[in-house]
């Protein structure tokens, strides 16, 4: 099966977000199950948790097509003390929420050394932080996203990734999600078949795909390398159709949430649609 959607809002309500991703004719989707601009959010009440479960069924979205996405205030692998304790303790949070609708994946973005410790330590720590929030929860898989190494952010080589999961004691709670963008940006090209296949072929060899439990397609505003993260509508930027249309025929992204999260909502729909009808060669 080919779950394939985008990035929804959830204002005025959660269940919300369920209804705008079934409004764009979407088989996934991902979403913030609170505001991602606050450490900490009230408790989800059980009207909530129920409302938001119900619209799931009503409109028949699994957990494992729904991949949401945690605060960006979070930095697992901070240099300072207390923001560390504070985004573990927002990071536990975060995975508390997911148990209590019902949802088996939280999508979170590494960290950043801030330039005061190194990339290693950094990713040390992301490691602790990871191992740290699985100890006090359960069920969740955390799905660490590569990043297109923009700043200080670790995590923008299969080698960040690897590393990271080396460390989880838990391998069975840990998981990847692949940022089409974040990859062309970090230097993972995709403009070619070739391209395309050493790209995977690296991710399999350091990574696997075992552990791939979700697709971010998002083309790329900027260059190759660039290491910056802009997102464009398909086909319109930097990458190009092609790999678009290379990963949704292969059989290695079946069955995981295939998310879009580019620039223009009003195409989703359209863009949902071009990319379910590249049929499988
Ligand atoms: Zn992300
Ligand atoms: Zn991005």
């Amino acid at each position: 099966m080919k779950y394939i959607g985008a990035h929804v809002s959830s204002s005025g309500g959660l269940e919300k977000a369920v209804l705008r991703a079934f409004q764009i004719k979407a088989t996934a989707f991902s979403f913030f199950t609170r505001n991602q601009r606050q450490w900490f959010s009230p408790p989800l009440i059980q009207e909530k948790i129920d409302k938001f479960k119900k619209f799931c069924i009503k409109y028949n979205f699994k957990p494992q097509q729904i991949l949401p996405h945690s605060s960006y205030l979070i930095n697992l692998g901070h240099p300072t003390d207390t923001l560390l304790e504070k985004s573990r303790l927002s990071f536990i949070d975060e995975i508390v929420r997911c148990n209590q609708l019902g949802l088996m994946f939280l999508n979170f973005h590494p960290g950043s050394h801030l330039n005061k410790i190194t990339e290693t330590d950094c990713l040390t720590r992301i490691s602790k932080s990871i191992n740290i929030a699985l100890k006090k929860t359960k069920n969740t898989i955390a799905v660490i996203e590569n990043t297109a190494g923009q700043g200080t952010n670790v995590g923008y080589s299969f080698e960040h990734i690897s590393e990271i999961i080396k460390n989880i004691d838990d391998k069975s709670r840990i998981g990847v999600c692949l940022d089409t963008c974040h990859l062309f940006a970090s230097g993972y090209d995709l403009r070619t078949v070739e391209d395309c296949e050493n790209t995977f072929f690296k991710f399999n060899n350091l990574i696997g795909f075992k552990y791939l439990k979700g697709i971010h397609l998002n083309d790329s505003k900027k260059n190759f390398n660039s290491r910056v993260d802009r997102h464009e509508s398909l086909g319109l930027g930097k990458i190009g159709k092609f790999a678009f249309k290379w990963i949704i025929r292969n059989k290695n992204f079946y069955n995981i949430p295939i998310i879009l999260e580019t620039i223009n909502p009003m195409i989703w729909e359209k863009e949902i649609s071009w990319l379910r009808s590249q049929k499988i060669n």
